[in-house]
């Protein structure tokens, strides 16, 4: 085995929430970062591939993630300002369901709260506003203007470039962490598959799917499930260009949960599905689009129904969700020094750039980020409701 290498603090997953703190300590000149993963972010093996990510405001899932929505999107506005890469596109982002989903009226309870501005219209209303929309008076609209679309692999080409030239943080690739162990003088150690040993004073353990082996090493059972996500690109004719057309969310009690994007760089509509996929275990392979007769035929019902513009299938990728019990976060720290940040459900991406700050601050200062109380493990012992 070769030496150990220490640092004052490990970040376990170099992904969308990894390097987002590990661009903030850089930026911080923070002591040694040691910022260990599996394969070389960006890449396609874990939630951060398939060009673009939504950032919604005024939040379906609960008024208490709109600060930290508002946060993140100052931090996002910033990186285009110091990269000088277009990194956030204003298309707006349009909810649609029906008007007694319960989604929609949180939207709107978010947005009342924080005194967002969000239009609320009648489905034949937003028809006519975007004809790429096919709607009737059974569904609502509800647009929100300052939201849009995150270039996601993009932005973590940025963060990497930005820790690459650092000073004090360092990220080896190809680490694939299997184990880790509390140490007896305090801090921790993990090994990787190849035998590298990395040990710290403090620990932030944001690695996906293996978020929950590392942490059963240890003795903390977490309820994350992996699941098996599908999404994918259409033709599409000029409805859909991005001046014409918000990314979106759709709820319907018959056909599920979507959300899409307009056609960006001319790579196509994409769109995919929130809700259902298929649970599989870490490490599990994932098979590819197409291996399932769902994975195209619940996009093109959406598509047949309500998207009269969207054409022929292009191509399709697969991605995972790690998903809470309630679809909520799991960040905590369940041992002095190790932070935990996972169970992100499919809706995570938006916020990193204010998790990778929050996280940052955590690892620095040992003080638990206030902002994040809410989302700790508590609340699956019960008592704590997020
Ligand atoms: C199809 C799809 C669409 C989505 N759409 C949206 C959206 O519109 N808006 C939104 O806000 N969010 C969205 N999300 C969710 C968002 O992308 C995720 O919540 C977010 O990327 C999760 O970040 P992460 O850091 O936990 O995971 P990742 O970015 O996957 O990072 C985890 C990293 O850990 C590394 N790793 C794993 N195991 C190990 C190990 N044992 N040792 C070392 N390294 C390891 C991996 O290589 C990876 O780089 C979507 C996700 C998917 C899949």
């Amino acid at each position: 085995m070769s030496a150990s290498i220490h640092a004052n603090h490990l970040i376990i997953g170099g992904g969308s929430m990894g390097l987002a703190a590990a661009d903030y300590l850089a930026g911080t000149g923070e002591p040694s970062v040691q910022v260990l993963d599996a394969h070389s972010p960006p890449h396609d093996q874990g939630a951060h591939h398939g060009e673009t990510r939504l950032i919604r405001l005024a939040y379906g899932e609960g008024g208490r993630y709109v600060p930290l929505a508002l946060r993140a999107l100052e931090r996002w506005n910033e990186l285009e300002r110091e990269t000088g890469e277009s990194l956030f596109l204003p298309t707006g982002v349009l909810n649609l369901g029906l008007a007694s989903a319960p989604f929609i009226q949180q939207v709107q309870a978010s947005a009342n709260q924080f005194d967002l501005p969000l239009e609320v219209l009648e489905g034949p209303t937003v028809s006519q506003r975007w004809p790429g929309w096919q709607l009737d008076e059974r569904i609502k609209g509800a647009f929100e203007a300052r939201a849009g679309v995150l270039r996601v692999e993009r932005i973590l080409e940025c963060w990497r470039q930005r820790v690459d030239r650092s000073e004090n943080v360092t990220l080896t690739t190809g680490a694939q962490v299997v184990r880790l162990e509390t140490l007896q003088a305090g801090g921790y150690a993990a090994f990787c598959a190849d035998g590298q040993r990395f040990t710290a004073d403090r620990l932030l353990i944001c690695a996906g799917q293996h978020v929950s082996p590392l942490l059963a090493e240890l003795g903390i059972e977490l309820p994350l499930t992996r699941v098996r996500k599908t999404f994918a690109w259409f033709e599409a004719d000029q409805r859909y260009a991005p001046k014409h057309f918000p990314g979106f969310s759709f709820t319907d009690n018959d056909l599920g949960i979507y959300y899409g994007f307009p056609d960006i760089d001319g790579a196509g509509f994409k769109i995919g599905r929130h809700d259902s996929g298929q649970i599989l275990a870490p490490g599990e392979p994932m098979a590819a689009f197409g291996a399932y007769p769902e994975d195209f035929a619940e996009l093109q019902q959406v598509i047949d129904r309500h998207l009269p513009g969207v054409g022929a299938f292009r191509h399709g990728a697969v991605c995972q969700y790690i998903r809470s019990p309630d679809e909520h976060f799991l960040i905590d720290e369940p041992l002095p020094g190790l932070i935990v940040a996972g169970g992100f459900s499919g809706h995570g991406f938006k916020f990193a750039s204010a998790l990778g700050e929050s996280l940052g601050q955590w690892l620095a200062s040992g003080r638990a980020a206030t902002e994040l109380t809410g989302f700790g493990l508590g609340r699956f012992r019960g008592n704590v409701s997020p």
